[in-house]
């Protein structure tokens, strides 16, 4: 374990000081994903700002008809929020489907838009990975990429993003808020997590000095018709080797709006909004699901090990959409453990 100072924020405006005046300084939120790096030898923050007693636990509707959920309300109480379950049911069943009822007890809504990748050589400290050691080369391309990307890849980098949560807020549109020593912005869902391109050890557009203060929820939720489908070795604590968010709006079986976005298979939630503007109008079947998801996978490649996730992808796209169109999500419903 490497020595760091450990040093706990008074308010929003102490965490931005604390974190502006030391380059090697990172926030700590639930820990569920940096203390494991720290273990790994993959971080070595030289300090922890220590963020989670900050007043950013509230979910609040907002005067637009949307939802302002603080960074710090851990994954459980979203999911199980009433407002969430009633509003965003999409947003409960991926969290759901993530981790362990003690780890989304622990893990904060914040944190989990910047944990980082599951990608093997990451965490393996002594093999070359250009996200962890700029310049060192990649290992999975020619390795065991069963989990990496099969969109949006570059030659530096076939990483994807974890998250489950990210891939409903992706295809809900969410805006997130942060706050920085330049002031207070707001940036889209869509461009909040980045491509790999040539500078892979940048997951996200959040500067090193800006915390994430709040998520924010547009007031359409998709309440009647969504699923998220999460396929994965294991039904449960195991990422994603391909998941699907879709959200449909229907006017009898014609598609007036649609929304689909994948975890999985890239370096952020994949959205592809052509696809979606492709089913408006569209008679909510098979067909209609098979031509989108073509759509999305336009350009999809396999390296080796996970070529598999180009045909999977397709069929849980179809399969997805199939579910909210009938109005029967795939089940996560987890107890209420606390
Ligand atoms: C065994 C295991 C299984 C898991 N399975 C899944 C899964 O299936 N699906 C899934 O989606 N997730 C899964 N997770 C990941 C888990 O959801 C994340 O680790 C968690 O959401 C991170 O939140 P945290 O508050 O613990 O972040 P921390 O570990 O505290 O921080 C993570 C990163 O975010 C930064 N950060 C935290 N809060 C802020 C903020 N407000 N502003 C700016 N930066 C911030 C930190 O500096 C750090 O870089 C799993 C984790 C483990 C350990
Ligand atoms: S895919 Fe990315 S994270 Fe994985 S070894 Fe290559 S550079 Fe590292």
């Amino acid at each position: 374990m490497n020595p760091f100072h450990y040093t706990r924020a008074s308010d929003v405006s102490d965490a931005i000081r604390q974190i502006a005046a030391d380059p090697a300084a990172k926030f700590i939120a639930g820990g569920t994903n940096l203390i494991d790096l720290m273990k790994y030898d993959v971080e070595h923050p030289a300090r922890l700002v220590d963020i989670s007693h900050l007043p950013l636990r509230s979910v609040e509707e907002t005067s637009g008809g949307g939802l302002r959920i603080g960074a710090l309300v851990p994954n459980s109480d979203l999911a199980y929020h009433p407002l969430i379950e009633q509003r965003y049911p999409l947003i409960a069943s991926a969290i759901l489907s993530g981790a362990s009822q003690q780890l989304r007890n622990m893990a904060s809504t914040g944190g989990n838009l910047v944990q980082r990748t599951r990608c093997f050589y990451f965490y393996d400290a002594v093999t070359p990975c250009n996200k962890r050691q700029p310049g060192s080369g990649c290992s999975a391309i020619s390795g065991i990429n069963r989990i990496n990307a099969i969109l949006g890849t570059s030659e530096a980098c076939i990483a994807t993003h974890p998250s489950d949560l990210c891939v409903a807020l992706a295809a809900l549109e969410a805006i997130v808020h942060v706050v920085g020593p330049a002031g207070a912005r707001a940036i889209a869902f869509s461009d909040f997590h980045r491509l790999p391109g040539d500078t892979p050890q940048r997951d996200t557009n959040l500067e090193p000095n800006e915390i994430i203060t709040a998520i924010e929820l547009p007031p359409k939720g998709f309440r009647a018709n969504y699923s998220y489908l999460k396929i994965r070795d294991r039904l449960s604590y195991a990422f994603a080797l391909v998941s699907v968010a879709a959200a449909l709006e229907l006017d009898g079986d014609t598609i007036k709006e649609a929304r689909l976005a994948l975890g999985g298979v890239a370096h952020k939630p994949w959205r592809v909004t052509a696809a979606e503007a492709a089913l408006r109008g569209q008679r909510a079947d098979a067909g209609a699901f098979a031509q989108a998801a073509d759509l999305v996978l336009r350009g999809a490649k396999g390296y080796g090990h996970n070529n598999f996730k180009i045909g999977l992808a397709r069929r849980a796209i179809v399969r997805t959409l199939s579910q909210a169109a009938r109005g029967t999500p795939q089940s996560q419903s987890v107890k209420k453990i606390r």
